[in-house]
């Protein structure tokens, strides 16, 4: 069988077999290849232990030789050459592993029978122990070995299940989803940082993210590791409208995959929704103030997830700001304060989140939400006037202030802001003369 790797990784294996240790591809690659898909990194396996690897190749890192891995650099690229190993014990979420002879035995200590394929890359021969090929052809997800056991050994296989199978569209095979299922409450045993990990690649492999959420539900993952997102699916703010889990995760699908912050606050956005839900008069429901709410709670999210100050500030930031659009017939004026509000930064990210919110709950219209599009336009021509949104947008200072003889103070920051409020009413005031005459005519007594 050929699975045409990269010229690199057949040179690395041509040095490794050449001086005696048999080596393959294995891993993800080697799954991804088998179904005619283009693959993501290539991971060798070999006899070779991390101080022969490193001893035949001339540029390595030593990614994580107490493990067995060492990378090597070759055609521009960093290739893991990890030693065979075999589990002597495992527990939770750490496993003690010695090095092995044979890449069986490696084989057999992998998760799932489509991630247990090896390959050679020198003779083509496929190794396939568990009919991992059979399962990928068939559709179907199942452990290597008996699924209760293999996720008590790593609960995270539960997560990294639910992600093959929603990115490969495979039915969760049935001991192994029954498995799953039971596995979920141990979740909480996780490190926050491996359960970010995961969510983040469950959210950035491919557009189809929400088949993969929708397992999260359906396994009882939600009520484990995101409380706020449980409700979702029993919300319903309009009658014939899909509901809030829903419109959810069909938003994460409308959003490019790359971008991860948009993808999670359009995950996160209703998680205000639920608590904040109240009977209108006409025995409607509202939800007032659940955006404030829900950018609390994003941010708790984000916290709990250990996520970087950067992110979990954005994506609360979004789900905070998810409704504070202008009005379609604010006057220029209002669309310059709206941006002093809000913020340059986020605007783009807010109109994109606008946009998937509307997919999320539009997801057979083929046209676009006009009125959306209009005050994006809207939006994009008065930024073009690059109007003065701060007070250092403007054309004095607080040396201009000085030179009239006003004392410094707190009445600097007052003048330049009254200006500023004018300025946004009247761009063409913010020249230098109109401004200093302004200042002249108002403040001179001070
Ligand atoms: P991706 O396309 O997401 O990189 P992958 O299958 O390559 O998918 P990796 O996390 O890169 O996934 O891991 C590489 C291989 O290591 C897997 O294919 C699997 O064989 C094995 N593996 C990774 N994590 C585990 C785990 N927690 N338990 C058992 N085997 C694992
Ligand atoms: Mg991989």
């Amino acid at each position: 069988m050929e699975l045409s790797p990269p010229r690199a990784v057949l040179r690395i294996a041509r040095r490794l077999e050449a001086a005696g240790f048999s080596t393959w591809a294995v891993g993800g690659a080697v799954r991804d290849r088998v179904l005619g898909r283009s693959a993501g990194d290539w991971d060798l396996a070999s006899r070779a232990t991390p101080q022969e690897v490193m001893k035949l190749f001339r540029r390595t890192v030593p990614v994580g030789v107490d493990h067995g891995t060492v990378g090597v650099l070759e055609g521009g690229r960093m290739y893991e050459v990890t030693t065979f190993r075999r589990d002597v014990e495992t527990f939770g979420r750490h496993a003690v592993v010695a090095f092995a002879d044979r890449v069986e035995e490696d084989l057999a200590r992998r998760d799932f029978t489509i991630n247990a394929l090896a390959w050679h890359p020198l003779t083509g021969e496929l190794l396939d122990p568990f009919d991992g090929r059979r399962d990928l052809q068939a559709g179907v997800l199942r452990t290597v070995g008996d699924p209760g056991e293999r996720f008590a050994e790593d609960y995270l296989r539960v997560l990294r299940a639910l992600r093959f199978a929603g990115h490969f569209d495979l039915t969760v095979e049935a001991a192994t989803w029954d498995a799953l299922r039971a596995a979920a409450p141990h979740l909480s045993e996780l490190s926050a940082e491996r359960i970010r990990e995961e969510l983040v690649k469950t959210l950035t492999q491919g557009w189809a993210a929400s088949r993969s959420l929708e397992l999260y539900r359906r396994a009882g993952i939600l009520e484990v590791l995101y409380p706020e997102l449980a409700p979702l699916a029993a919300e319903r703010p309009h009658e014939g409208e899909p509901d809030l889990w829903t419109v959810s995760v069909r938003a994460v699908d409308s959003i490019p995959p790359g971008r991860v912050r948009l993808r999670l606050a359009a995950l996160l956005h209703a998680i205000g929704m639920p608590p904040a839900r109240t009977k209108d008069l006409r025995g409607g429901w509202r939800y007032t103030g659940h955006e404030v709410l829900g950018g609390r709670k994003a941010e708790d999210v984000m916290r709990r997830l250990k996520s970087s100050n950067a992110d979990i500030e954005r994506v609360s930031l979004l789900v905070r700001h998810q409704s504070d659009l202008f009005p379609p017939d604010a006057p220029d004026a209002g669309v310059r304060r709206w941006l002093r509000q809000i913020g340059t930064e986020l605007v783009p990210d807010l109109f994109r989140l606008r946009f998937a919110l509307w997919r999320g709950r539009n997801p057979e219209a083929r046209t676009q939400p006009e009125d959306l599009l209009e005050r994006c336009a809207k939006a994009r021509r008065v930024l073009r006037g690059r109007p003065a949104l701060a007070t250092r947008d403007l054309a004095i200072g607080g040396g201009d202030l000085k030179a009239l003889g006003l004392r410094p103070g707190p009445l600097y920051a007052e003048i330049l802001e009254n200006l500023l409020e004018r300025v946004t009413d009247d761009p063409d005031l913010n020249r230098r003369e109109p401004l200093l005459e302004l200042v002249r005519s108002e403040w001179s007594h001070e």
